[in-house]
């Protein structure tokens, strides 16, 4: 189970407030994608989740409890960066290992779960190759998998797909979907890219300078935009 709840939630820099009061729920399973122009505030909120970045105002709840009175390493959630750097002299396998063996896991259970997520992933060919041996589609799955190791409740995905290139980004909207169905998991994901809120997201969130704009399922959005924003934002073609 994994519900996340937030409540007024509000960023500021110094004098600068750049999440301006955010109400959501999110549910159990749910695929809620993020979609807004750059600077809105979207990765300032999933770091906000992430509990990498301080809440200002409001509160944020996780399955009940609030988020503030928990360690960020016990949320049960694992984010997946843009940048996804792997460690250039470890293997696929040390690579999805390593944070399993920095929070002490024991090796029998560690290279169990490195190779169950391998076979999600269709890493298990790749698991002793080093990162340059990889084509970017293989690396941002191995980024992925070491999210996946740790068996969070929610995946927090911050624009994985913007570094590669167009097809091979199809595909690994394709495999998202696809993770999310096999993994039961709630994923929250967010993107500046139209296409891949529509194609992905069970809801969608747009974002306007740190507002929400609508809040619906994307045929909805698509079909009844709240206002011209979200009409623009959705309805532009590419
Ligand atoms: P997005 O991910 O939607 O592009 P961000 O969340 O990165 O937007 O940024 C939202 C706003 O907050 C931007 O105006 C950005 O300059 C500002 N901002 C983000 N991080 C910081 C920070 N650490 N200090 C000051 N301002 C920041
Ligand atoms: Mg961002």
């Amino acid at each position: 189970m994994a519900d996340l709840k937030l409540t007024g939630l509000t960023k500021s820099f110094g004098a600068v407030q750049v999440i301006k009061g955010i109400d959501l729920d999110v549910q159990d399973r749910d695929f809620v994608v993020f979609v807004g122009p750059s600077g809105c505030g979207k990765s300032t909120l999933l770091r906000m989740i992430a509990g990498l970045e301080e809440i200002t105002a409001g509160e944020l709840t996780i399955d009940g409890t609030r988020a503030n009175e928990v360690d960020p390493s016990s949320r049960g959630l694992a984010m997946v960066f843009q940048s996804y750097a792997l460690y250039p002299h470890m293997t696929v396998a040390e690579n999805m290992g390593f944070a399993l063996r920095i929070a002490g896991v024991p090796p029998a259970e560690r290279d169990q779960r490195v190779r169950a997520a391998a076979d999600v992933l269709q890493l298990t060919p790749l698991l002793d190759r080093r990162p340059k041996a990889l084509s970017g589609g293989q690396r941002q799955r191995v980024a992925i998998g070491r999210a996946i190791v740790r068996q969070p409740k929610v995946f927090l995905f911050d624009e994985p797909l913007s570094n590669l290139d167009a097809a091979l980004r199809v595909n690994m909207r394709l495999e998202l979907m696809r993770l999310h169905r096999e993994l039961n998991a709630t994923m929250i994901y967010v993107t500046h890219d139209q296409i891949e809120a529509m194609t992905m997201a069970t809801r969608i969130v747009v974002m306007n300078a740190g507002r929400i704009a609508q809040v619906g399922p994307p045929l909805e959005l698509y079909h009844h935009p709240a206002n011209i924003f979200v009409a623009g934002f959705i309805g532009s073609p590419r």
